[in-house]
């Protein structure tokens, strides 16, 4: 008797746009190709516009460049924002240079010295300052520069966000080392009020919040509001007059349905009624803006059964995409198989006078080229049939894909980068 199989959801399969397939087939013909990432550059302009026009003109749209720093990416994405997050000197350096112009904002946690005074003299537009010194060490750094530095608070509010799912980066409601409690934004305030130069050189916007990732849409609303409600009280009990509220980012990526979406209109709607005359509200989504338009495209090398399971071994692996393995699911994909032309055993594209090494339909664990048992793409998932030279597709690879994966784990060579559209 066979034991049952625990039941696993199994991850949708993604749409692989035309030009990324004919691409993918391509680079697969060139034999050594792959794996490569594709950017559909044409789909990322179209999915960005289109959260652009959901959301209330009175609303910014920030992207936070963490999740793919990606040059052609940053300048579709620049065209439908209001700005570029960054978080270090480094995005500040990187940024100014993929993107001349861009408005930029910069938060994140430790910022030294040296990176506030390189922002300041970049003429970052708003600080997104995490505790007391760092306000200190900003308003040294602006006055030294003989500048004004518009900041924003970063407040960690005591509720939790998040809906609690497995994977979810949850940022605040607890002790994290992100922002400020509530107690600390008032030493801010005593700071600023205090008639130094230093505290001359900063003038206070308003709060930040960015407290959760994987939000749906009800849940950042909710979220929102009670950001808004603190905020507004916090502001109007400090001077700060027509204050901005930054909401943070967190829109849910749901990796197991690549065909859905962050529901935008809904979101959009929601932050329409909450809006007030006179404020202005601000988002920093990442994940959500970038996640679909990457794919990452590879060849199945191997085949093999392992004690009742069957493993695909494929070029490449979690040290080019790591997002399956930092997040905990299986990433999607789709096969593209061998044309029928090269199926042959003894066709160009398979030299060897033994049988390709291949599976029936049925589960499939997808694996990397590392040693490592953690070098799982996707486990134990459905497959058509799968042979080695087939090509597998990774969707949702757009985001916290390339640019958080160990490159040099065992020195293979990376992947190569190709673009679609513009
Ligand atoms: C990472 C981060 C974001 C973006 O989060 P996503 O989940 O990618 O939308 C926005 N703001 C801050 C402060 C962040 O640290």
């Amino acid at each position: 008797m066979l034991t049952r199989e625990t039941v696993r959801p199994m991850p949708g399969e993604p749409t692989v746009p035309a030009r990324v397939r004919e691409l993918a087939e391509r680079l697969g013909r060139e034999g050594t190709a792959l794996p490569a990432y594709i950017y559909d550059l044409d789909g990322l302009d179209a999915h960005a516009a289109a959260i652009r026009a959901a959301l209330p003109s009175a609303v910014e749209l920030c992207y936070a460049v963490k999740a793919n720093p990606d040059p052609a990416v940053l300048r579709v994405v620049n065209r439908h924002a209001n700005g570029l997050e960054i978080a270090s000197g480094g995005e500040l350096a990187h940024v100014t240079a993929a993107v001349p112009g861009a408005r930029v904002t910069f938060g994140g946690p430790g910022k030294t010295p040296a990176e506030l005074a390189a922002a300041i003299r970049q003429g970052v537009a708003r600080f997104h300052v995490e505790s007391p010194h760092e306000l200190r060490l900003l308003g040294a750094a602006a006055a030294a520069a003989d500048r004004t530095a518009s900041v924003l608070l970063r407040v960690n509010l005591p509720f939790d966000a998040s809906p609690g799912a497995a994977g979810d980066l949850v940022m605040g409601g607890g002790p994290t080392p992100f922002g400020m409690d509530p107690g600390l934004l008032d030493d801010c305030a005593r700071w600023l009020a205090s008639g130094s130069r230093e505290a001359g050189a900063v003038e206070l916007r308003g709060l930040h919040a960015h407290l959760a990732s994987g939000l749906d849409a009800a849940a950042a609303l909710a979220a929102a509001s009670r950001v808004l409600d603190f905020a507004r009280r916090w502001c109007a009990s400090h001077g700060v007059r027509n204050p901005e509220v930054n909401l943070g980012g967190g829109m849910a990526v749901d990796y197991q349905h690549p065909r859905e979406r962050f529901d935008w209109a809904a979101y959009g709607r929601g932050l329409g009624q909450a809006a007030r005359h006179g404020e202005t509200l601000r988002i920093e989504p990442g994940r959500a803006v970038t996640a679909y338009c990457g794919w990452y495209v590879t060849r199945v090398l191997d085949v093999k059964p392992s004690h009742g399971k069957t493993f695909a071994v494929l070029a490449g692996g979690t040290h080019h995409l790591r997002t399956p393995a930092a997040k905990g699911h299986d990433q999607p994909f789709a096969i593209l198989p061998l044309a029928a032309s090269a199926t042959g055993e003894n066709s160009e594209t398979w030299p060897y006078d033994w049988p390709r090494p291949a599976m029936e339909p049925g589960r499939v664990t997808l694996v990397g080229q590392l040693c490592t048992p953690k070098d799982v793409l996707a486990r134990d998932v459905q497959a058509p049939g799968l042979r080695a030279g087939d090509l597998v597709a990774f969707g949702m690879a757009g985001a916290y894909a390339w640019n958080i994966s160990h490159h040099s784990f065992l020195m293979h060579p990376p992947p190569a980068f190709h673009y679609v559209g513009a």
